[in-house]
């Protein structure tokens, strides 16, 4: 194996080894130079140094010999008098260099968020500090966030950038605490030039905690050293926050992202799929952005389930291979009565369900009468006597309203649209 390689199986081999948190606090930020016989480790500091020899040398040792399938010795350094520390001074977690601006599909639901994002990018503690960024789950909150990071490094590689996950933060400051390193978190924080805190909202009820991020907090912001952060609710709306948290969150400005529309859901998939080096139909697309409701990373699920089933069965991707390959995934069978039908149809042409029941024969509300009567007709195949008693009609007018809708879809695509998310809705 090459020299070069070691270091990254080594850790490899550690990550699979140890807890997720324990590999994050102490192997990510080493730096590595391996040279034949010899793995030479530079950490942070002094006591990083100190305890990964006392506490994981001897694993070091064996994993870096079986990698390397000879014997290697293992030596730790403080990085000042070891080696160069890497270009990019990153530490910690390491930014996904996939989550970037350009491949973040832009839509209405997303733009303020993405625009804040962008203004951090461009002039890092200058243009809003904090940046707050909110959003349910799945909305694209940590792809802003690397990008922030990648897009900073882009103009200037030495910037001290660090993506942190909250819980890691956590137990970083426990171990500090446990070890009664303090004085070294702190350092190690109040250097940093862009702290990037995903999901900060797992602070909740935790005190001691939010007490040194409050410090962590000021330190930076006094500095003018930018800080954003997400997570899944506004700031006023974290339960067990502190209010001196609170109000710094809203210093600089809060941007939420909604769940996108139909047309961004088809816009991420086109984008996911090209990058597959896949090209899917436009009703597939459709297919699959119906599917699901709002969260993104279900619908790179879904995505990537079709084309997986199409490579395997060496199908194209057309209607039939997307429904066979989501079928398992599909939300069971929901058992839509007349009564929801009716419901739904009356709320979206703001009329009442009575109405709609009626006599009234005006075109405001015979028009949606028809369309429930068709709706009920065409997901639940009811007989149109049946359909008749739910709107007190005869059997003929229901019968003569399916066939109105029906011809009036054939020729309105915009009308077509609706009744495609209407029946799509109820199966
Ligand atoms: P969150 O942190 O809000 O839970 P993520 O940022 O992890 O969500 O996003 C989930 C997945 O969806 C990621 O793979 C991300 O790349 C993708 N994603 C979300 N929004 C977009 C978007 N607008 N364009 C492209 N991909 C997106
Ligand atoms: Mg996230």
């Amino acid at each position: 194996m090459p020299n070069s390689d070691l270091w990254p199986t080594v850790k490899d081999l550690l990550r699979a080894r140890l807890a997720a948190d324990d590999f994050d606090v102490w192997f990510a930020p080493l730096t590595a130079r391996a040279t034949s016989g010899q793995l030479t480790l530079a950490a942070p500091s002094r006591v990083y140094a100190d305890y990964i020899r006392d506490h994981f040398l001897p694993l070091l040792q064996d994993l870096a010999s079986q990698a390397a399938v000879a014997p290697i010795t293992v030596a730790l350094v403080v990085e000042a008098d070891g080696v160069q520390p890497s270009p990019s001074s990153q530490r910690g977690t390491p930014l996904n260099p996939r989550y970037t601006f350009a491949s973040f599909v832009p839509g209405p639901s997303n733009q303020f968020a993405r625009a804040a994002a962008q203004s951090v990018a461009e002039n890092p503690g200058r243009a809003y500090n904090p940046l707050f960024l909110y959003g349910g789950s799945g909305l694209g909150k940590t792809h802003l966030l690397h990008a922030i990071g990648n897009e900073i490094l882009s103009r200037n590689p030495r910037t001290h950038i660090r993506y942190v996950p909250t819980e890691n933060f956590v137990n970083e400051l426990i171990n500090s605490i446990r070890l009664q390193r303090m004085a070294q978190f702190r350092d190690a924080y109040r250097s940093i030039h862009v702290l990037l805190l995903d999901d900060i909202h797992i602070l909740a009820g935790k005190e001691r905690t939010q007490e040194e991020f409050f410090h962590t907090f000021n330190a930076l912001h006094e500095a003018g050293h930018q800080i954003v952060l997400t997570s899944d609710t506004s700031p006023a709306t974290i339960q067990g926050l502190e209010e001196r948290l609170r109000t710094r969150f809203v210093w600089g400005l809060v941007a939420d992202i909604q769940p996108p529309d139909l047309e961004t859901k088809c816009a991420i998939i086109r984008e996911k799929a090209h990058a597959e080096g896949f090209d899917l139909p436009d009703d597939v697309v459709l297919f699959i952005a119906r599917r699901v409701r709002e969260n993104v990373r279900e619908l790179e699920g879904y995505l990537n389930r079709v084309i997986v089933y199409c490579s395997l069965t060496g199908q194209v991707p057309n209607l039939d291979t997307a429904r066979n390959a989501l079928t398992p995934l599909l939300p069971q069978e929901r058992h839509a009565t007349p009564g929801d039908i009716i419901r739904f149809v009356a709320h979206h042409y703001g009329v009442k369900v009575a109405d709609l029941k009626g006599r009234d024969n005006r075109r405001s509300v015979a028009f949606p009468r028809q369309v429930a009567m068709y709706l009920v007709r065409e997901i639940l195949a009811l007989s149109y006597p049946e359909i008749g008693k739910l709107f007190a009609k005869h059997h003929s007018t229901v019968m003569y309203s399916v066939e109105t809708i029906s011809e009036e879809r054939r020729s309105n695509p915009s009308l077509d649209a609706t009744l495609t998310t209407f029946v799509e809705h109820f199966r």
